[in-house]
């Protein structure tokens, strides 16, 4: 019987402008399309007048929905995954369903687009030939202190995912334990509050005591 195929496709992750027309393309193709937030998904599909199947596929459900997809790709279907924002499989569960379809043999193609992480690091001005991605440290403070006491010598500029209600604990630990160097902080890209600071953690820190922070963050140090 004639496999299905896995398309990971990338979304916006932000300005809904910001997807190919390959990517809609698939979206439009496809049998249905597994999602981790459908409502979320959902504004991006009506955006283009995409009407499919969704398939809730999020954190906690993602080992029983992994197999109902895998069944169905086995079954012949095209399935698309999404993420809500940007590749899907960079810090979210994509990646279990993605290394389940490779053990199955499964197609998979990957629909390029949007990534947070490559946006944030060449806004940030920080050095792009070598660097490395280390998605959302802990958020037990003492194993977050450890994480960054081991990079504390890292020579490549460094990738750090985290969210507007643990910034500023981040932003405290990197001033304390990273001998509080200069860093780049986006917030909110491709949005309509997007802004790039660049300062030293504790000056960060500072602003966003006073300011309550908000959206989502990418530290790049
Ligand atoms: N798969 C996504 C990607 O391609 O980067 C990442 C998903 S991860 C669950 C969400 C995190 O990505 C956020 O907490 C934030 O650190 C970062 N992120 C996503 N969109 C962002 C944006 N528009 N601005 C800044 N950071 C963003």
């Amino acid at each position: 019987m004639k496999q299905g195929t896995l398309y990971i496709v990338s979304t916006p992750i932000g300005n809904l402008e910001d997807i190919t027309l390959r990517a809609l393309r698939i979206l439009k193709e496809v049998d249905s399309i597994a999602a981790e937030d459908t409502r979320h998904t959902k504004i991006l599909l009506d955006r283009y007048d995409i009407h499919k199947p969704l398939i809730s596929y999020y954190s906690f459900n993602k080992l029983q929905k992994k197999d109902k997809i895998i069944a169905l790709l086995e079954e012949g279907k095209k399935i698309a995954l999404v993420s809500d924002a940007g590749t899907p499989g960079i810090s979210d569960p994509g990646a279990v369903l993605i290394k389940s379809a490779i053990e199955k043999n499964i197609t998979i193609t990957a629909i390029p687009g949007p990534a947070a992480l490559i946006m944030a690091l060449v806004i940030s001005g920080k050095p792009t030939n070598k660097f490395i991605f280390e998605g959302f440290l802990s958020n037990k403070s003492a194993k977050r202190r450890k994480q960054l006491e081991k990079l504390k010598d890292e020579k490549r500029t460094i990738i750090i995912y985290e969210s507007c209600h643990r910034i500023t604990k981040l932003l405290g630990d990197i001033a304390d334990v990273m001998d509080d160097r200069e860093i780049a902080l986006a917030r909110e890209l491709t949005k309509k509050f997007e802004e790039t600071k660049r300062a030293k953690a504790s000056v960060l820190l500072r602003h966003f005591s006073d300011t309550k922070p908000r959206g989502e963050f990418i530290v790049i140090i």
